[in-house]
């Protein structure tokens, strides 16, 4: 079997390098994203492996089909960018790695909440410039207030557990609610009607779907308490851009903090120090104060790229051996 990797940087060749096994010479790494102008590089290839702001959707999925390739390898969690229904009538079968480490995306959350409260990031550049002034710097305690958390899956559980250290009421909101475990941890399941309006601070922990894309728009907006804080490490497209800085210019959203971006495709991981940023959108984000963007790096923890790595190629042998995987991702 060989296996295109795209969207290669330094430290997806060391972590999958050192995991690959009888895979070693099988691997070619590819810096360019998965995309139509690049699906091409597959060709002589059985397996394509993508990450989370590659393109694998419906012209892709048919290019990679045209070149033979049979085994989609999502080194991430999320396969919204993958034409899954595509690949089923084509003959390929995809595969992700479900979790790798909820702890690595909870506690860069919670890592977003208190940089963003007490202004780590602002007085880390003041001190270092002689300034010792505390004006500007003012936070609450994260005692007794409501964490509103959406999505109680893998992560959000997670999350959970980090913030009850606090002393926080947590309101949950999920489709499919764990009654047994909110009960356990003294968490309450909310409409996010419910949530938005008694919530001082709302994570973002469920996945991007049909139902979830735009979940944060200007109705939701205005219906959270006014100082609000947001923070979504999920996916970019959860939250309507312009509702959200329309809701800071206002005053309603009093903290923003981002992992994830809408557009972020054409930015997150690349250097543009030197270039001109396009995207004017991204660039009023940063205007803002109280406005923290982290670029995608919430699952970046040495434990969380060692079991991408493991799980990817086990998941590969799966499907060399047996036609499927308990990581395939269902139509
Ligand atoms: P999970 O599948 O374990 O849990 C997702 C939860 O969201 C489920 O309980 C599901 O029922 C719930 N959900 C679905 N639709 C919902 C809706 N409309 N409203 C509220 N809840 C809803 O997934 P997870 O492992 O906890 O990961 C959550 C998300 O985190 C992933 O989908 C991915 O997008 C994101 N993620 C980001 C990073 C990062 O580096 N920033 C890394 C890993 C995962």
């Amino acid at each position: 079997m060989r296996i295109a990797v795209f969207s290669t940087k330094k430290w997806v060749r060391e972590s999958f390098d050192a995991k690959a096994g009888e895979f070693a010479s099988a691997l070619t790494y590819f810096d360019a994203k998965l995309g139509p102008d690049t699906a091409v590089l597959a060709r002589e290839h059985d397996a394509v492996c993508a990450f989370v702001n590659d393109d694998v959707g419906t012209e892709v999925i048919d290019k990679l089909a045209d070149e033979g390739v049979k085994i989609v390898a999502m080194r991430c969690a999320g396969f919204n960018n993958v034409d899954v229904k595509r690949a089923t009538e084509r003959g390929i079968a995809v595969v992700r790695v479900p979790a790798y480490s909820p702890y690595a995306v909870a506690e860069h959350a919670l890592g977003l909440i208190l940089t963003l409260n007490r202004r780590f990031h602002r007085s880390y550049a003041r001190v270092r410039d002689g300034n010792f002034v505390l004006d500007g710097l003012l936070g609450f305690d994260l005692h007794g207030k409501t964490i509103g958390v959406i999505g109680t899956g893998r992560i959000g559980r997670v999350f959970v557990d980090l913030v009850s250290g606090f002393g926080c009421r947590v309101l949950a909101h999920d489709p499919y609610p764990n009654e047994a475990w909110a009960t356990e941890k003294g968490v309450t399941y909310a409409t996010l009607e419910q949530l938005y309006a008694e919530s001082d601070i709302i994570n973002l922990h469920c996945p991007l779907t049909h139902g979830t894309y735009h979940i944060i728009n200007t109705y939701a907006v205005r219906s959270m308490k006014k100082g609000v804080m947001i923070i979504n490490t999920s996916r970019g497209p959860l939250i309507d851009t312009d509702a959200v800085i329309d809701g800071l210019k206002k005053g309603i959203v009093g903290y923003l903090g981002l992992d994830v971006y809408e557009e972020e495709g054409d930015l997150f991981f690349e250097d543009f120090s030197d270039q001109v940023i396009q995207d004017d959108t991204f660039v009023r984000l940063q205007t803002f104060p109280n406005v923290l963007i982290t670029a995608h790096q919430a699952f970046f923890t040495r434990e969380a790229i060692e079991n991408i790595a493991e799980t990817t190629f086990q998941n590969l042998r799966e499907v060399r051996d047996s036609g499927t995987s308990q990581n395939a991702v269902p139509e």
